[in-house]
């Protein structure tokens, strides 16, 4: 597979990092991941847009013109044969010597890193048509979760804590509401609305979320954005996910309790369909 790093395009085994690199050694860097379908990036004008505000909540510069970003996407779509998969791009705040809690001088280049994978059949993952059941563990992340780090931790924990009880993945709680899933961004639907809670320091500002709320909003379907409790969520008649690499991705058991009918709704089912629908059409 063929990388960028730096402003080159090399086999990933010639693309190597300094140990010194605060990435490495301070968790100090952001990341995005991009959708492929059909050869083409999905919602990517939103990745950038979240890239620049994560970069300046961490007064990190940014150290490419967008345009080369998308430049660079486009190149390792094509170099590497991607038709449905993922461009996962990192920028860490560079090498800066021996370990140190203050940041390098601020001309210090950063580190990008691009690489891409395929995903055969991303739109249509057998797992929309099952649904998700998840578990529910407190959010014990920071308190920035709107800062795109690479400080996945907690959320790695909770992954393998949900498959090691035999479940599909974790909805984070905190006082008593639900935040977000270890990777997307929480829903649920009752009496035709779909529910979520707003956009603020304490989750990620999902950019399917976004997305999908524009055209749910396009659809006539109305959304309350407020937060909601996991007993909220069991009682639902629906309750699904959003990230990047899930689109729309129903939940049909929470803590071992089925959600409404326990399979995936009519509702999720459309908005499924709409995302894939408009996405498409929007990308580039
Ligand atoms: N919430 C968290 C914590 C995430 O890590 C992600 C994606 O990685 C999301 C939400 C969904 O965001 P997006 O729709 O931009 O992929």
């Amino acid at each position: 597979r063929i990388v960028y790093l730096n402003g080159s395009y090399v086999p990933e085994t010639e693309a190597t990092v300094s140990i010194f690199d605060r990435g490495f050694v301070m968790g100090d860097a952001v990341y995005e991941v991009t959708t492929v379908l059909g050869g083409r990036l999905i919602d990517f004008d939103g990745h950038m847009t979240r890239l620049k505000r994560s970069l300046g909540e961490l007064r990190m510069a940014m150290p490419l013109a967008e345009a080369e970003i998308l430049a660079a996407h486009r190149r390792l779509v094509e170099e590497n044969g991607i038709t449905d998969g993922m461009i996962y791009l990192q920028i860490s705040r560079g090498n800066a010597g021996d370990r140190d809690f203050v940041f390098p001088p601020a001309d210090t280049p950063a580190t990008v890193v691009m690489y891409g994978w395929d995903k055969p059949g991303l739109a249509d993952n057998p797992a929309a048509r099952e649904g998700l059941r998840i578990i529910t563990m407190p959010d014990l992340r920071w308190a920035r979760r709107d800062i795109k780090t690479v400080q996945l931790l907690y959320p790695s924990l909770a992954k393998m804590e949900a498959k090691a009880q035999g479940k599909d993945d974790a909805w984070f709680v905190e006082e008593g509401t639900v935040t977000e899933g270890t990777s997307n961004n929480a829903y649920i639907v009752a009496g035709g609305r779909i529910i979520t809670r707003p956009t603020s320091h304490d989750i990620l500002h999902g950019i399917t979320r976004a997305s999908l709320l524009r055209y749910a909003r396009e659809a006539q379907i109305t959304i309350e954005e407020r937060p909601f409790t996991v007993d909220e969520a069991q009682q639902a008649d629906e309750a699904f996910i959003t990230s990047a690499s899930q689109f729309v991705m129903p939940v049909v058991e929470i803590d071992g309790v089925p959600v409404g009918a326990g399979r995936p709704g009519p509702v999720t089912q459309r908005l499924r369909e709409i995302y894939l629908e408009e996405s498409r059409k929007a990308a580039i």
